[in-house]
């Protein structure tokens, strides 16, 4: 049936719920290429976000459960890991295509569990899906280096490999395009691969294994459990496991980082971020502005890269009521919904959290020019919706700078000149975006060279890289030395293995043994 949904380009949001009894479908596991049920007695509920309906149920999956996974991917290594290059590439190739035809449905799945827009759920797939394609180049990613005639008749060559079994530990704010970072780079590479997705939106990785499995994956080279700590734990403790990839929090991601490296595996932690957007009075206002609100309140602002502080310098702190205007403009609503901008966040206890925040930026003296606290959305009255909210007068020191919120408000700080802007960033500990608005070449090279940040766009809000560089957030954002995907990606899935040889033309036997280092001159 998946097969011939799969050809008319449909995969059915009913991957997860195969066999199920209850009234509420289950998530099931995927393990050694089939998708099972769990045996746990400890289920976690999935909440439509804009709802707070249950929609489904994820298992904590049993250590059983979890050994039997790591197992697979164990036991599915050796082949997989001598797969030709070419077959792999075939394979990347054939998933790509599957994704594409199916966006829309994952698309769907995704608005469904996260809450986000179907658009911006589609650009969700879209960035992933970009990563794949990168895949596909594997001919050329992984390519050696080869250095001939290092000395006389002597030639060094080195070869890329895969490592062994990696695992992925995701977030719940990209449900496709996250995991799509994780295990396409992780398994072109010839390794196999544990996946945790998200305990809050299981789905879209559910669909997006199935159409893996359908692209040609060999059982076991995938497999996916559920849960939440001991998931986590037994990920950053099981042997077999060489390397972790972490996107998530700062909490959950140094501790992965900390408990993965002290058990001898390379670890990749990307965290949270605080990224300013600095607003030149030379800029492109109306640009400027729609750029701003876009990136600070899309994805009702739960996205790493979100432009969550403004830094309006000099003359650009009157265009304060336009911003407003603008961001007032945005329609909140759940989001399948026409025309809706912004959808509702992940739980009840984020809009708490949200909530709680922006009531600290008043209690602590900042002016709350944009309140949406107490936003209504009619026929989604239980959802978590809280609209753009701006506050304004914000200093360093008041929690709603210091923490990262993760909701849809933009804190605006003013500076004097571009080089107090420079400091307010550098004095901030995470440094995962950051963008200038200029029409100036030379302040925005300034910036770029000045700022101790990962990723800076130069009127580009977003500024996320495209798969052929790597995701560079850098300072309290990331820990680990080798980013994701990219060249640097390559580097985390491979080992590199240096071959030294010598096939001497004419006869010339080693007479005598060579006791001192030889310096190959
Ligand atoms: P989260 O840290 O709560 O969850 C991420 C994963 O870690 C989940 O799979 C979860 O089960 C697990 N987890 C949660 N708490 C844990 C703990 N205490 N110990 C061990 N494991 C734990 O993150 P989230 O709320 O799903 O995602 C939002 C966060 O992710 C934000 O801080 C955001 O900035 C960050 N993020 C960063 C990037 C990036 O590339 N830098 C991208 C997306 C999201």
């Amino acid at each position: 049936v998946m097969r011939s949904l799969l050809k008319k380009g449909q995969v059915p949001l009913q991957v997860r719920h195969m066999c199920y009894s209850s009234s509420v479908p289950t998530t099931k596991l995927f393990i050694n290429g089939k998708f099972v049920e769990s045996k746990t007695s400890e289920w976690l509920d999935i909440h439509n976000p804009a709802t707070n309906e249950v929609i489904a149920r994820v298992p904590k999956a049993t250590q059983e459960e979890m050994l039997a996974a790591v197992d697979s991917c164990s036991q599915s290594y050796h082949s997989w890991s001598e797969t030709s290059i070419l077959a792999r590439q075939q394979i990347f190739l054939r998933y790509q295509q599957l994704i594409k035809d199916n966006i829309k449905e994952l698309a769907k799945s995704i608005t469904l569990e996260q809450g986000k827009t179907l658009a911006d759920a589609e650009g969700d797939v879209f960035r992933g899906l970009q990563v794949v394609e990168h895949t596909c180049s594997i001919t050329s990613l992984m390519l050696g280096e080869t250095l001939p005639s290092i000395t006389k008749d002597m030639d060094t060559y080195t070869y890329r490999l895969p490592i062994g079994v990696c695992a992925g530990i995701a977030p719940f704010n990209f449900p496709a395009m996250i995991p799509l970072w994780m295990f396409p780079m992780g398994m072109v590479c010839g390794n196999t691969y544990l996946l945790k997705p998200s305990e809050r939106v299981p789905a879209c990785t559910m669909l997006l294994a199935k159409m893996l499995q359908d692209a040609g994956m060999p059982d076991g080279t995938l497999n996916i459990i559920h849960g939440q700590h001991d998931a986590v734990n037994f990920i950053c403790d099981h042997p077999a496991i060489k390397a972790i990839s972490f996107v998530g929090s700062n909490q959950a991601g140094e501790y992965i980082y900390e408990r993965g490296s002290k058990n001898g595996k390379r670890v990749q932690s990307n965290m949270g971020a605080k990224n300013h957007g600095v607003v030149m009075p030379d800029a492109n206002k109306e640009t400027t502005l729609n750029q701003l609100v876009g990136a600070a309140f899309g994805a009702a602002g739960q996205r790493c890269m979100a432009l969550s502080t403004a830094i309006l310098v000099g003359e650009a702190r009157s265009w304060l009521p336009e911003l407003v205007d603008r961001a007032k403009a945005l329609r909140v609503n759940a989001g399948d919904q026409a025309g809706v901008d912004v959808g509702p966040l992940i739980s009840p206890q984020a809009k708490e959290r949200v909530n709680s925040l922006i009531q600290s930026g008043v209690d602590e003296g900042a002016q709350l020019l944009l309140d949406g606290r107490n936003v209504k959305v009619q026929g989604y009255e239980n959802g978590n919706f809280v609209g753009p909210t701006i506050i304004c007068n914000v200093t360093p020191q008041m929690k709603c700078y210091t923490e990262e919120i993760f909701g849809p408000v933009l804190v605006v700080l003013e500076a004097e000149s571009l080089d107090d802007a420079i400091s307010l960033v550098n004095n901030n500990p995470y440094g995962n975006g950051t963008a200038i608005f200029t029409t100036n070449g030379a302040t925005a090279r300034k910036y770029t060279h000045k700022v101790d940040v990962g990723q800076i766009g130069v009127n580009v809000p977003i500024p996320v890289p495209l798969p052929m560089f790597s995701f560079t957030g850098s300072r309290g954002s990331f820990r680990g030395d080798t980013n994701f995907y990219g060249k640097q990606g390559i580097q985390f899935y491979t080992q590199i293995k240096t071959v030294t040889s010598q096939w001497k033309a004419e006869d010339s036997t080693v007479k005598t043994p060579a006791v001192s280092m030889p310096t190959m001159g």
